[in-house]
């Protein structure tokens, strides 16, 4: 007898960058760490978010013990409201979900957009133990871009597994003590089964510098501009929107938050005491005008080229409130994550465009990653000691990179498990081995509940304009709602016709499909109807033309 067995299955987070997903299981007993989304690349036009299949989990809801969140990042947490929305859309009880403060607030915040009102979300101190089912759950402080960051202890009766989270050993951190190095230590010297550790920065050689540096070069940066400041950074880098506004403060300029998920992390974080912002500085996004140029800096969201976002709407001249032009300055205090590099490249090109500055962090150090450099690797490796690897967080690059460093340290190669998303690694007392592969891959949210109507009327303009418009007659009968006649098709401005008519035949069978999805659920109203057709078709036609033209279902009653 092997006696039990405990499987880490990836969902998402292994030979990418987003979506951490991480699902442990013990006699069939699971707890989830991390529920994180990834933002569509320039090819997945129109889809808002990616979030990891989770086809895994349906059905069992029951069986989660817990969903334990590391940090508040979207790449960590965002995919939580529309999971669990999924999961317990049959009326099952959510199951608890836990964190440290901030996160917990950011994951409330979240599952209120949502609607997700009676999910249990409770705050853990790191060090407090929690006993879930088989599982014991402890936080251990980390630092990394965003305060209240923690690794994962899991302790079962096979030992100890340790899921590191995003971090970096900062020693001068701006917020909160430096990460628990002690407790990690003290792991180590309990025995650790198995790390799953942050691969983000393995190619990167040496210390990651401290997030301290930042401040005094946006304050060298902000005093050579004569006119107004823009700087965009992540949301949610708490820490980096405290030093532009000590920055700004310092120079005697006043502080306007520009983007719908800066002003509410700024609020949260202000709330929990994170971020400090003296009385009377922050100015309202309409009062903007009212300031002289040099005495204003604006912290805008879009240090990604998301197409949304302030700065990008700003970049195309088409942000409702603030008109950029010649004499601003455009600090990018973030640098793109992969996959991104097009679309912020863009924005900068478009700043030019206008006569603005733009200020990167190839130009100063205004940026510092938030994740720990090779050598810091090295130390959590040493630290911990574990008697398996798995690297976690990277493209399949950093897995490998991250391998190596563990075998530089001395840890056995038949030690070290080089994942992918969808492979389990079972554990027993004998040894460890992947299992057979489960299902796993991407989900996409096509513009559910997205911000206001401006935005959707922005996004479909984007889709007509790259991949045309795909218009879907269906003709139902009165009595029962089944379809009557062939659907009918009509394609304008769409780049591929005649794949497009060559689909006729799957066409029927998917609105068959989906409108007898629509007869088993009950639904009988027209525009209920035409939602999940729209919804069906959309995800058929991508599915099969790799295109996101903008899907217009019809459906008429005879
Ligand atoms: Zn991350
Ligand atoms: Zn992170």
């Amino acid at each position: 007898m092997a006696g039990p067995a405990l499987r880490v299955l990836p969902l998402g987070g292994l030979g990418e960058i987003g979506k951490n997903m991480t699902v442990l299981e013990i006699e069939d007993r699971l707890l989830i760490i991390d529920c994180g989304l990834r933002f569509p690349t320039a090819e997945m036009v129109g889809i808002d978010l990616v979030l990891p299949d989770f086809s895994y989990l349906r059905g069992r809801v029951d069986d989660i013990e817990g969903i334990v969140i590391t940090h508040g990042h979207e790449d960590h947490l965002g995919a939580l409201p529309w999971i669990l929305r999924d999961l317990c859309s049959d009326g099952s009880e959510p199951p608890p979900v836990f964190g440290r403060p901030l996160t917990t607030a950011m994951a409330r915040s979240k599952l209120d957009e949502h609607r997700l009102r009676d999910v249990d979300v409770e705050d853990l101190k790191p060090t407090e133990r929690t006993e879930l089912g088989p599982f014991e759950l402890e936080l251990v402080h980390m630092t990394h871009s965003i305060p209240d960051a923690s690794a994962v202890a899991v302790t079962t009766e096979l030992g100890t597994i340790l899921v590191t989270g995003d971090y970096k050993f900062d020693q001068t951190p701006v917020d909160g003590p430096p990460a628990d190095v002690n407790r990690l230590a003290q792991l180590g010297s309990e025995g650790l089964l198995l790390l799953c550790g942050d691969s983000t920065n393995a190619d990167r050689p040496g210390f990651s510098p401290s997030e301290a540096v930042v401040g005094p070069h946006l304050e060298q940066t902000f005093l050579r501009c004569d006119g107004r400041i823009v700087v965009t950074c992540f949301a949610s880098n708490i820490h980096r929107v405290q030093q532009v506004v000590d920055a700004a403060a310092a120079l005697g300029r006043k502080v306007a938050l520009l983007g719908r998920s800066m002003r509410k992390n700024v609020n949260i974080g202000r709330s929990l005491g994170h971020i400090d912002v003296p009385q009377g500085m922050l100015v309202g996004p309409r009062e903007i005008d009212d300031f002289p140029d040099e005495k204003l800096v604006i912290v805008s969201t879009g240090s990604q080229g998301e197409p949304l976002s302030a700065l990008r709407r700003m970049a195309f001249s088409d942000h409702p409130q603030v008109e950029l032009r010649g004499g601003d300055t455009v600090v990018f205090a973030a640098t793109p994550v992969p996959g991104n590099e097009r679309a912020v490249n863009e924005t900068i090109d478009r700043l030019y465009h206008i006569g603005c500055d733009v200020v990167t962090a190839a130009d100063a150090p205004i940026h510092a990653s938030g994740h720990g450099y090779a050598e810091e690797l090295k130390l959590m490796l040493n630290l911990t000691r574990p008697r398996y690897v798995m690297p976690f967080h990277g493209d399949f690059k950093r897995l490998e990179l991250h391998g190596r460093l563990a075998e530089a340290v001395g840890i056995e190669p038949a030690r070290i498990f080089k994942g992918d998303n969808g492979l389990p690694l079972e554990i027993t007392a004998r040894g460890a081995r992947f299992a057979a592969a489960e299902r796993s891959g991407m989900i996409f949210v096509d513009g559910v509940e997205i911000g206001d109507v401006a935005d959707v009327a922005l996004r479909d303009r984007r889709m007509l304009s790259a991949d045309g418009i795909f218009i879907v007659v269906v003709t139902i009968s009165e009595q029962d709602g089944s379809s009557v006649a062939d659907p009918e098709i009509i394609l304008r401005g769409v780049p591929f016709p005649d794949e497009a008519h060559e689909l006729q035949g799957e066409l029927r069978e998917a609105v068959e499909a989906s409108l007898s999805r629509a007869a088993s659920e009950n639904v009988h109203e027209t525009d209920v109807i035409q939602g999940m057709l729209h919804d069906d078709l959309a995800e058929f036609v991508y599915s099969r033309l790799r295109r996101r033209p903008l899907v217009l279902p019809v459906v008429v009653e005879v």
